[in-house]
């Protein structure tokens, strides 16, 4: 190929995003802990909803998701204009780096984030910053020392993947009110559901000027297949980002099983609770083997071994048993593996075979 045809500055630098294992060779009876998917699946209603969405294939779908928006706001109880629908909360991370940074700008996140932060801002010619945390937690007087002029957004998940450390409300507001004026803070709440009571910094996105939230219903929705996800911001946040939203980004199915799953709050709370005690469980079997976690207020508990060899040999005998859960050395975590929390049954086979690799019985 000719060598002035080039891609734009900064997409070279991206590294290939690589989703977790889903199979092992030789191996049939897999349990799959890799991505934080729901081990229950989605709501009946959702499955329904999209099973009924086969008789309109031949239809474009509606472009304003006014449908989604406003079960989403009815549940959530907000206001359905200030809500953008996407592929995935991916994609709203993707419209935030498009709309708000470019060459020259910086985006900021922190040490342990998201890998979609660092990917959507080089896809952008922007440049990223990467924060230090302390004990594995986003370190609000770190993340605003590395703030200046150049910086357009500043993401943190709260809870954070894939630590499942969280910071509190006042953090996140103390973050907010520090900020530079034309930075935009971008509460992403993939995890919120998880927390009781926590609405994933919806009231603060209403309290200030320069706050967006993203959700997504590919974790306690069980919906991570089909790609949907949302935002919620002001109004002209919201605005900025319909404009370069493609009109058809969400299909008929995408948007009729979302609006069933949002509307089954029952699945939710089910699901909530099961991880809790689940993750209670878990934590503790690791934490009896000698293998601390940090407290997680996500689906996953992230497991610290004493070094890059050992959760490597945990790892892999852990494959040997048909379990797959995710190294983290791309998150900066190469002694830890990120465990999702599953059902009964693959909590208890994890903690029996880290057992069995620890020597213990
Ligand atoms: C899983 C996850 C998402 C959700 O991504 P989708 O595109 O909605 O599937 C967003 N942020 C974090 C931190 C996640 O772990």
């Amino acid at each position: 190929m000719s060598n002035q045809i080039k891609p734009q500055p900064g997409i070279l630098d991206i590294a290939l995003y690589e989703g977790g294992k889903a199979q092992l060779p030789g191996v049939t009876n897999v349990v799959k802990l890799s991505s934080n998917e729901n081990p229950f699946g989605p709501s009946d209603k959702a499955k329904e909803a999209f099973s009924r969405s086969i008789h309109s294939l031949h239809r474009y779908p509606g472009t304003d998701h006014a449908d989604l928006r406003t079960a989403i706001a009815e549940v959530h109880r907000l206001d359905p204009d200030r809500i953008i629908c996407g592929a995935g909360s991916d994609e709203i991370i993707t419209f935030l780096c498009q709309a708000y940074a470019g060459p020259r700008d910086e985006v900021v996140f922190t040490e342990h984030g998201f890998l979609m932060y660092r990917i959507s801002s080089l896809a952008v010619g922007a440049t990223p910053v990467e924060v230090p945390e302390r004990e594995r937690t986003a370190d609000v007087d770190a993340i605003l020392a590395a703030c200046n002029r150049r910086t357009k957004l500043v993401f943190i998940a709260n809870p954070n993947n894939p630590t499942g450390t969280m910071i509190s409300a006042a953090e996140v507001a103390r973050l907010a009110d520090a900020l530079p004026p034309q930075a935009l803070l971008v509460l992403d709440g993939a995890y919120a559901e998880y927390v009781e009571g926590y609405d994933g910094g919806a009231s603060l996105v209403d309290a200030r000027q320069n706050v967006v939230m993203t959700r997504t219903f590919s974790k306690i929705y069980g919906l991570g297949g089909l790609r949907i996800g949302w935002g919620y911001g002001l109004r002209p946040v919201i605005d900025v980002l319909n404009r370069i939203r493609g009109p058809f980004n969400l299909s008929t199915a995408q948007l009729d099983a979302a609006e069933a799953a949002v509307r089954d709050q029952d699945h939710v709370n089910k699901c909530r609770s099961e991880n809790t005690r689940l993750r209670a469980w878990l934590a503790g079997a690791l934490a009896e083997l000698g293998v601390p976690t940090d407290t997680s207020m996500a689906n996953f508990v992230l497991a610290r071994f004493a070094s890059q060899d050992e959760a490597e040999a945990c790892d892999t005998f852990l494959q040997k048993q048909g379990l797959i859960v995710r190294r983290v050395a791309g998150y900066k975590l190469p002694h830890c593996l990120r465990i999702t929390i599953g059902d009964e049954a693959s909590c208890r086979q994890v903690a029996h075979a880290v057992a069995q690799f620890k020597g213990v019985k």
